[in-house]
C-alpha cells in the first residue's frame, strides 16, 4: 500500500481504483486511482492543504450531476464531498455545508414557509456545485439568495460576500481561482406557504415534463442571450424576449437535430438541450454529438454554444 494512500486515510475513507461513472448522473467515467469520502467540512480544508502541500493533483466530486468524466477515469485524488449538514439559522437564514443536497436546502425552506429556493425544487446536486456553477432555474438562482459563502483557498478558509464571487449566469469565481466551497449560508423571506407550495409544483411540472428517462447531466449548453439573435426579434417566441435568453434546446431542435446520434449517446427525443447516455455511451460519443450540435447552431444561427456541462480530460 503506498503513502500518499495511508495518508489519505486520515481525512477520509480513501479506496484506490474506484470507478466513476456510478457517481455521476451521465453514468460515464472511468476508475479513480484514488477516491477519498470526506464528510466533515475541516478536514475538507486540511486533505486540501496537504494535497496542495505535497504537489499532489487532485479532482473535486460531489452530486455528479454536471460532469462528463473521461472513460479512462482519473490518475490523481478524487475527493468526494459528503458533508451533509443543513441547519436553521436566527433572520430567516438556512446554513447548509458543501455536501448537501440542495434539495435538503429546498426542503427546509419549505418546512419553515421561507420564500426564495421555490426555482431549486428538481434541480440535482450539492449545495457546492449551485455555489460554484450559480445553479438556478426559472429564471432565478443561487446568487441571489446567499449571504455568504465560506471557502478554502490557498490554505486559508474565509467568509466570502456574494458580490466577492464573481457571480454571474450559470458561473462564479469559484470555477477558475482553486477555491473549494465549504458551506453557505441562505437568507430566505417568510412567504405564503400556499403560494410557495403551488409555485413548487408548477416548476416541478414545467421541468419533468420534458426530462428524459436516460441518464444525462441535465442541460448540455448554456443558454444564450438575446443580443446573440442575429436576426429579427419578431422571430423568436415572445416568451425569450420576456426572459432575454434564447433557449439552446430550440435552436438545437430548429436545427432538426433531435435524436442525432453517435455510438451509444445522442439528442434527447424529448429536449434538445439533453444529450443523453442511452447505451453505454463514451466520452467521445458525447463529444461528437456536441461539436454536431455547435457547428450545426453555429452554420445556421452565427451562436457558439457554449457546454454548461464541465468536460474533464485525463
Ligand atoms: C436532470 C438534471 C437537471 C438539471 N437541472 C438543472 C437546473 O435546472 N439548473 C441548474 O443550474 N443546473 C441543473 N443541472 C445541473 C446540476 O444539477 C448543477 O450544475 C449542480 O449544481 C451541480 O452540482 P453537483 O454537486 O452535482 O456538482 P458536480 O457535478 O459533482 O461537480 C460539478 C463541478 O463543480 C465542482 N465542485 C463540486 N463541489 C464543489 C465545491 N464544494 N467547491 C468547489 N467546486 C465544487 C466539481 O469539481 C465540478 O467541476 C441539472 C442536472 C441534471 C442531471
Amino acid at each position: 500500500m503506498d503513502e500518499l494512500y495511508k495518508k489519505l486515510q486520515n481525512f477520509g475513507h480513501a479506496k484506490t481504483n474506484i470507478p466513476l461513472g456510478k457517481f455521476t448522473t451521465f453514468k460515464i467515467g472511468g476508475p479513480a486511482k484514488y477516491l477519498v469520502e470526506v464528510t466533515d467540512s475541516e478536514k475538507l480544508g486540511e486533505l486540501l492543504t496537504y494535497l496542495t502541500g505535497a504537489g499532489e493533483d487532485y479532482f473535486i466530486l460531489a452530486g455528479g450531476s454536471n460532469l462528463l468524466l473521461p472513460d479512462a477515469g482519473l490518475d490523481k485524488v478524487v475527493i468526494q464531498v459528503k458533508t451533509t449538514k443543513v441547519e436553521l439559522l436566527p433572520d430567516n437564514q438556512i446554513f447548509a455545508e458543501a455536501g448537501a443536497q440542495l434539495a435538503a436546502v429546498v426542503a427546509l425552506a419549505l418546512r419553515n414557509t421561507f420564500t426564495g429556493m421555490e426555482w431549486g425544487i428538481g434541480v440535482p446536486g450539492s449545495v457546492g456545485g449551485a455555489v460554484r456553477g450559480n445553479a438556478g432555474a426559472m429564471g432565478q438562482d443561487t446568487w441571489h439568495v446567499l449571504v455568504s459563502v465560506r471557502a478554502w483557498q490557498n490554505s486559508e478558509v474565509r467568509d466570502w460576500k456574494p458580490d466577492e464571487c464573481g457571480f454571474a449566469y450559470r458561473t462564479s469565481d469559484f470555477k477558475t481561482n482553486g477555491a473549494l466551497v465549504l458551506s453557505a449560508i441562505y437568507q430566505l423571506t417568510p412567504g405564503e406557504r400556499v403560494k410557495i407550495t403551488t409555485a413548487m409544483q408548477t416548476y416541478l411540472k414545467q421541468r419533468t415534463g420534458r426530462y428524459p428517462s436516460f441518464p444525462s447531466a441535465g442541460s448540455f449548453f448554456k443558454n444564450n442571450d438575446l443580443d446573440k439573435w442575429k436576426g429579427d426579434l419578431k422571430d423568436l417566441p415572445p416568451l425569450f424576449i420576456e426572459r432575454k435568453k434564447i433557449p439552446t434546446g430550440w435552436l438545437i431542435e430548429q436545427c432538426k437535430l433531435t435524436s442525432y446520434t453517435v455510438g451509444g449517446a445522442k439528442i434527447s427525443d424529448e429536449h434538445g438541450n439533453f444529450l443523453i447516455n442511452f447505451n453505454n455511451a463514451t466520452q467521445a460519443d458525447v463529444l461528437a454529438v456536441m461539436e454536431k450540435a455547435q457547428t450545426e447552431v453555429y452554420n445556421r444561427f452565427g451562436i457558439n454554444l457554449e457546454p454548461e456541462v464541465e468536460i474533464v480530460k485525463n
